[in-house]
């Protein structure tokens, strides 16, 4: 065991000052010290950067080699940190150190190392407390060799002992010696190793920012780039290799990103918020859009007016905004036509005046407008009496059964008759529901919406046309018994008819020949009376005359009706013979009047005969002319007390007009169509102060309708008449056939 000379000290501290790191160092130094002290083996623990454990640095003889460990400092019972913090030598006799891996080291000496003391060192253990701490009796504190006040602990070296005095004193020596070199070797060691660190922190970083797919520049005052990411890079910074085209974009690019960073610099700093950025896709040469996020650097990162910018791609971003934008736009605009169709389907559900029910695939009213609400609505804010509750119910689970059967089935629409019941006066409503189902895009069907219309009118309408047609049936059923009976009836008539036809043939034809067996002696009672009369018999007294005037009256009137029935019977029996001839009107006229004068003097009346000149010769039967005339002017004469008389004949179209005109009694209207019936006197009262037979007339238009003529009457009541003969200027065909018929 040698102690070293100066000149070995110096070698050995050189060689120490030569390694090439501190492990290296610290190695180096335990192997002098194992020679130094003969110690088998032999580490080297020390205070590591966080200056809060002891670790193993270096260590030799061992076998294998300890593995790294680290002993907190705040373990004093671990004679390694006790001797590390109070810089005290401490040796150990047959006790094992109390670490894993130097158990078996059981007879030991520790030796402390220095450094120089810096603001960070840790605080020197008393050497008082350390000999407490310890308090065993096979662990000696020894003396510190040197504990000088600018020194601070820097770690320890384990020698496996025992250990001579000279040799402790050899080794505290070297480690004093060696400790301010170990010391800085150990602070290039850490700095070099914090170099590694903050390199590898920096590759990361510029890693995780060049990865970013967002630009990151840092420019200065001036807007000069300071820094960028990879993706900037690709924005801004031209290469050159670069086409020229990407060269322009890249130009531009800087130009619009300086302008951006001028433009936020006058309005208020580059912090003031974040700002919108249009660049150029080099690559592309689409049009990209930025957020710029502006942070100023401080100091804390080159120069004090640094600004850090973010630019984040807000293209795709804005993009879709604008297209959200526009679906919202859409959307909002969907809604407005939706809201105003709905309004107007509701105005429309409102104003329809039947009651529309909307119902969902469970059969549940989801929608339904004022009418139907008064014959479904349940709402309970609605005051019902037990009566309209009871109908609303009714009336709601006819429509719900329906509709659940309508929805099982595959049909689109259904139609059906239903009868319900208005809650309001328990009336019944005959209705027809028409449903039809909404279906979705996909085909399944989502709501089924009915309509409800009234029936009321059409089943009554209904109702009617059965009783009509009853009533019909009924009729048509009377009617055919009732023309059964009528067809019965007019063969009952008709054989009536026959069997008068038959009579009145046989009553004409008695007439016929007894009127003439009646006529000869009225004719001879007549002549005898006229030779009493005209005095041929002899004289006759006033009273005999006066009788014989009666008797001869009474004749005459006889003789008159016997004349008439004579004429009439003629007649109907289609015995009366037409001897036609050319007759002059004028001198028929003359004849009449010549006839009728006598009548008109007794009476005092003016009679006036109007025959116009150009009346023509008409082709008729002279004597039924001149009976037609006689009948019509006796009876004007007859009924006209005062006054006048008058006949005027006129032209007519086809043949002559004759009206016979008095002054006298008239004739009643009601009583205008009876004066032509067989017989008919309409005022016996009156008729009786004037005479006749009633038979005049009927005879005077029966023969004129046997001339073809016709006669009418105009008359007004107690003022005169007027008796109208139309004659044809030849008798029509169809009368003439007759004439000269067995007469
Ligand atoms: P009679 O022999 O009674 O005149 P007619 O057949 O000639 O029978 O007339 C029927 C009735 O018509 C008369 O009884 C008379 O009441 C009425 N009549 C006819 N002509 C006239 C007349 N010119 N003025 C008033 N009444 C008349």
């Amino acid at each position: 065991m040698a102690v070293l000379g100066d000149r070995a000290v110096a070698g050995l501290l050189s060689a120490l000052a030569e390694a090439p790191d501190f492990p290296g160092a610290a190695s180096f130094l335990l192997t002098q010290l194992v020679d130094v002290t003969g110690a088998a083996r032999a580490c080297l623990l020390r205070l590591d950067a966080s200056q809060e454990n002891l670790t193993l640095v270096a260590a030799t003889g061992f076998e294998p080699a300890p593995a790294n460990f680290s002993i907190p400092l705040n373990d004093l019972s671990s004679p390694l940190v006790v001797s590390a913090l109070s810089l005290a030598p401490i040796q150990g006799h047959d006790t094992p150190v109390n670490r894993r891996g130097l158990a078996t080291i059981v007879n030991w000496l520790i030796l402390p190392m220095v450094q120089p003391r810096t603001r960070r060192s840790i605080e020197t253990m008393p050497a008082t407390q350390a000999s407490d701490l310890i308090g065993s009796p096979a662990i000696r504190v020894l003396p510190s060799h040197d504990r000088r006040v600018g020194s601070a602990p820097a770690g320890v070296v384990l020698l496996e002992g025992p250990v001579s005095d000279a040799a402790l004193e050899s080794s505290q020596e070297l480690i004093a010696l060696a400790s301010p070199i170990m010391a800085r070797m150990a602070t290039l060691h850490e700095a070099l190793e914090q170099v590694d660190r903050l390199n590898q922190q920096r590759d990361r970083l510029t890693l995780m920012v060049d990865s970013l797919p967002d630009p990151v520049v840092i420019t200065n005052a001036a807007n000069d780039i300071i820094a960028q990411n990879h993706r900037a890079g690709r924005l801004l910074h031209a290469r050159d290799d670069d086409s020229p085209g990407r060269r322009r974009a890249l130009e531009l690019n800087n130009l619009l990103f300086t302008s951006f960073l001028s433009k936020a610099a006058m309005s208020g700093g580059a912090q003031a918020g974040p700002r919108e950025l249009n660049l150029v896709d080099p690559d592309e040469g689409n049009d990209l859009l930025f957020e710029v996020l502006a942070h100023p650097l401080g100091e804390r990162v080159g120069p004090e007016d640094a600004v850090l910018s973010v630019l984040r791609d807000v293209t795709d971003l804005r993009r879709a905004a604008n297209e959200l934008e526009r679906q919202v736009q859409r959307v909002r605009q969907g809604e407005i036509t939706v809201r105003g169709e709905r309004d107007r389907l509701n105005l429309v559900l409102e104003n329809v005046a039947d009651p529309i029910l909307v119902t969902d695939q469970r059969s549940n009213i989801i929608l339904m407008n004022d009418q139907a609400e008064q014959l479904f609505e349940m709402d309970e804010n609605v005051e019902r009496t037990r009566r309209e509750l009871a109908a609303v119910r009714g009336n709601d689970t006819k429509f719900t059964s329906f509709i659940s059967e309508f929805a099982l089935l595959d049909d689109d629409s259904r139609r059906e008759r239903m009868s319900l019941t208005h809650p309001r006066n328990g009336i019944e409503l005959p209705v027809e529901v028409v449903s039809g189902k909404v279906r979705n895009e996909r085909g399944e069907p989502i709501a089924i919406v009915s309509v409800l219309h009234d029936l009321t009118k059409q089943v009554e309408n209904e109702r009617l046309f059965e009783a009509l047609k009853r009533l019909n049936n009924e009729l048509e059923e009377r009617i055919r018994e009732a023309t059964a009976d009528l067809a019965e009836q007019n063969a009952r008539l008709q054989w009536q008819s026959q069997e008068v036809e038959r009579a009145n043939k046989l009553k004409s034809e008695f007439l016929a020949s007894m009127s003439h067996e009646l006529r000869t002696p009225i004719n001879a009672l007549i002549g005898y009376s006229a030779l009493l009369l005209d005095g041929v018999l002899g004289d006759v007294n006033p009273k005999q005359r006066d009788a014989l005037k009666r008797g001869r009256a009474a004749a005459e009137h006889l003789l008159a009706l016997i004349n008439d029935i004579l004429d009439l019977a003629k007649i109907e029996a289609g015995k009366m013979p037409l001897h036609l001839d050319d007759v002059p009107l004028n001198e028929v006229m003359l004849e009449v009047t010549q006839q009728i004068e006598p009548m008109v003097r007794k009476k005092q009346l003016d009679f006036v005969i109007d025959v116009s000149t150009d009346c023509p010769v008409i082709h008729t039967d002279r004597t039924k002319i001149k009976q037609v005339l006689l009948n019509l002017l006796s009876n004007a004469v007859k009924f006209t007390n005062r006054g006048r008389v008058s006949v005027e004949a006129r032209c007519a179209p086809g043949g002559v007009r004759i009206d016979v005109v008095d002054t006298g009694i008239g004739i009643r209207q009601s009583d205008l169509q009876a004066i032509w019936e067989d017989f008919r006197q309409v005022d016996q009262s009156r008729t009786r102060e004037f005479g006749g037979t009633g038979l005049g007339l009927s005879i005077t238009r029966k023969l004129l309708e046997r001339l073809g003529g016709s006669v009418t009457v105009h008359s007004i009541y107690g003022e005169g008449s007027t008796f109208s003969v139309y004659l044809p200027l030849t008798v029509p065909a169809g009368s003439v056939t007759e004439v000269g018929a067995n007469v």
